[in-house]
């Protein structure tokens, strides 16, 4: 680059700068927060996992609930059952999966689940809690959203909650800090690639 477009790039980059510190130094609330990770497109989970490694990084201790049924396969489970101190982790062992008919055996695990998330929402010790797939216990009526979202609305001030899931429900964006809508460019899957251990799993 010249001298000259040097120099633009220069004032361009302190006016941005400017303009974000100004933002941060506005930002002067200390809370935890709620994270909605939604949408059709890939990416919900390992977001809420990557954050949850995040928190255990910072030495914190950390809440994970799936509100499907446990795959044992799956590589983020087997690494936090060896190497998670800081983790409680439940998952729904029987009931709702992608196939499942049976609405009141599902409503049952459902409830289940919801009763450790609901001791994690009220336990200050807890500085997140990702409750995984939990728009599908509100889609389909499983859970009362006004219990759930009520629940996490009153959790302690130091917490944070991620839920995940598609077709998040209006009750739930409503006390959401922080949405994200993951869009679904393209997946593997309708090419005919197979579902793959730790890409997909
Ligand atoms: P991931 O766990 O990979 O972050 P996700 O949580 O966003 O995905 P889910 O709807 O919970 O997505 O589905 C989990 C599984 O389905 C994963 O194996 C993922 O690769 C796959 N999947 C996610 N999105 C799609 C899609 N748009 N088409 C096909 N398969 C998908
Ligand atoms: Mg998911």
């Amino acid at each position: 680059m010249n001298e000259e477009r040097l120099a633009r790039h220069a004032a361009r980059m302190q006016r941005t700068k400017t303009v974000v510190d100004a933002a941060i130094a506005r930002a002067d609330k200390e809370r935890g927060v709620v994270i909605v990770v939604t949408g059709n497109g890939k990416g919900k989970t390992t977001s809420a996992l990557g954050t949850l490694f995040r928190a255990l990084g910072h030495g914190q201790c950390v809440g994970l609930v799936q509100f499907i049924k446990g795959t044992k396969a799956a590589g983020e489970i087997t690494f936090l059952e060896q190497f998670g101190q800081n983790v409680h982790y439940h998952a729904m062992a029987t009931g709702f999966t992608w196939e499942s008919q049976n609405h009141e055996a599902d409503r049952l695990a459902a409830e289940a689940a919801w009763a450790e998330a609901r001791k994690m929402l009220r336990d200050d010790r807890f500085d997140l809690v990702v409750l995984d797939e939990l728009t599908y216990m509100l889609k389909y009526r499983y859970l009362d959203a006004s219990e759930v979202t009520a629940t996490i609305a009153a959790r302690p001030k130091t917490q944070s909650v991620v839920a995940t899931g598609r077709g998040a429900p209006p009750a739930l964006l409503e006390i959401a800090d922080t949405i994200s809508e993951i869009r679904d460019v393209r997946h593997a899957f309708h090419a005919g690639i197979k579902a793959r251990a730790g890409v997909d799993f």
